[in-house]
């Protein structure tokens, strides 16, 4: 195939990499709005899979959907001081409707704590009518200047769930759930491998106690925030009047939390999988898992190859073997495009498998199997191919995780570095780095100003190194706590 047609290498360029995959690979495209994206159907159909995966998985543990207002009278964001502090810098407020200035302007919602917990308010009397567990799948609007797509874009689409607890307890144990949530979603759909862990006060959600996060490593080095879970305290419920009569006769405000992830996911599935080809698609959000091309070079064989092809549909559909999941397989049939070139298109898309059939193999009743991960060629069996596919789309699956999670350690820094060797590393390399912290919001800006890298969390007890350092990485002072510093998206 020609230069041209190659991407720019991760090596090279990642940042253009990653433009160059997100378009060619008709992810999505920039649209006539700046800073907007418009997702095609290869990368909506990713989020379709994302979204039902995660719902479920809502839904399992309680939840359920509801939808709320686009707009937001402004004077509501105005009702918890941190929050607008935090969001109105970014908000996008109508001031007209109808031809006419509104009395109140309307804020896009950039999340909706405020207009769900002023519901909830409505909606909650006694402690009889708690916990309130509800999710909702919507847009959001932040007036964003550097825009990037999937990453950052001005409107986005994401889940946020909404709760409200009689105890602080209780909301706090949503809040730590729900992120387990995701992180069995990341690593067990995406294959992209995170650490969880508890914010600062400075990178922690505007009106929160305490936010948490997901936080994953790109193939540049760099930390993606995935997914965020904030135990909010009581904050929203005493600015909106939430309070409820509890067991005991006294009133109560409520304890609330809200949790969101995003069309952001798509981007970090993108980084941690894609290679100079193009995209690779964890076959567990792979619209298509599996393409069969097929090979001729006459009329004749073109109808018996196809009809081949086309049966092998027919026996995957009728095949249950993975119970009520089917194998999604597509044919390409398209006439006028050689072989090679299908090849190409499928590669650079990220399906997971290509069969490759021609009338030779046919012959031999079998198919060439072809990995998109690893671009492992073999024949296989034409009469076991149901099981076959299935094996290895979960082999690929489970080596995705395997493969990402070995490229983060092997950029993770656990010793003990000294402060100059780690401003080094982050003009350079990059790479997750361990290390003591006294506290301090001042060390953490210093170190944010000198460098750009930010603590990315405070990690979970799992995660954190058995020989913590005992001093701060700026200041060498006692260290209280071991950070996660990383430059990040
Ligand atoms: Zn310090």
């Amino acid at each position: 195939m020609a230069d041209d047609k190659k991407l720019t290498t991760r090596a090279a360029d990642f940042s253009a990499w990653y433009n160059e995959v997100v378009l060619r690979s008709e992810l999505a495209d920039y649209s006539p709005v700046r800073g907007c994206m418009v997702i095609r159907p290869n990368g909506y159909g990713i989020w379709e899979r994302m979204q039902r995966r995660l719902d479920d998985m809502f839904k399992a543990t309680g939840h359920q959907n509801a939808y709320f207002p686009l707009f937001i009278p402004e004077s509501f964001l105005h009702k918890e001081a941190e929050h607008v502090e935090g969001f109105a810098p970014e908000a996008a407020v109508v001031t007209h409707g109808g031809g006419k200035l509104l009395e109140e302007p309307l804020v896009v919602r950039p999340t909706s704590e405020t207009i769900i917990y002023s519901m909830f308010a409505k909606w909650v009397q006694s402690y009889r009518d708690l916990p309130l567990l509800i999710n909702q799948w919507a847009n959001v609007v932040r007036w964003e200047m550097r825009t990037r797509l999937f990453l950052r874009t001005t409107e986005f689409l994401w889940q946020e769930g909404h709760t409200a607890h009689t105890t602080h307890d209780e909301a706090e144990e949503e809040a730590r759930r729900m992120l387990g949530v995701y992180r069995d979603f990341m690593e067990g759909h995406i294959a992209m491998p995170v650490i969880t862990g508890q914010k600062t006060d400075a990178e922690k959600f505007a009106g929160a106690l305490r936010t948490y996060s997901c936080e994953a490593m790109m193939q540049d080095n760099r930390a993606l925030q995935a997914g965020t879970s904030h135990n909010l305290g009581q904050n929203f419920a005493k600015a909106f009047e939430l309070s409820f009569q509890s067991e005991s006769g006294s009133t109560e405000f409520a304890w609330n939390t809200s949790w969101g992830v995003s069309t952001r996911m798509v981007g970090g599935l993108v980084m941690t999988h894609g290679d100079d080809l193009g995209l690779r698609v964890p076959p567990l959000l792979a619209p298509i898992e599996v393409v069969i091309v097929p090979i001729y070079r006459s009329d004749e064989e073109r109808s018996k190859v196809l009809e081949a092809a086309n049966a092998i549909v027919g026996s995957l559909a009728e095949w249950a073997g993975r119970g009520t999941e089917r194998i999604r397989v597509h044919v390409d049939a398209r006439e006028g495009m050689k072989p090679g070139a299908k090849y190409y298109e499928w590669e650079l898309r990220g399906i997971p498998l290509r069969l490759e059939l021609g009338p030779r193999d046919l012959a031999a009743n079998q198919g060439v199997l072809v990995r998109r991960d690893t671009r492992e060629k073999r024949p296989v069996s034409l009469s076991t191919i149901g099981e076959d596919l299935a094996e290895t789309l979960s082999t690929i699956q489970r080596e995705m995780l395997a493969a990402a999670l070995d490229r983060r350690e092997a950029h993770s820094v656990r010793d003990h570095i000294t402060y100059d060797r780690f401003r080094e590393l982050m003009e350079g390399e990059g790479g997750f780095v361990y290390a003591g912290w006294c506290g301090a919001g001042a060390c953490e800006t210093e170190i944010k100003n000198d460098t750009k890298a930010t603590i990315r969390c405070l990690p979970d007890e799992e995660f954190r190194s058995a020989d913590a350092p005992t001093t701060c990485l700026k200041c060498g002072r006692p260290s209280t706590v071991e950070a996660l510093w990383a430059k990040a998206y």
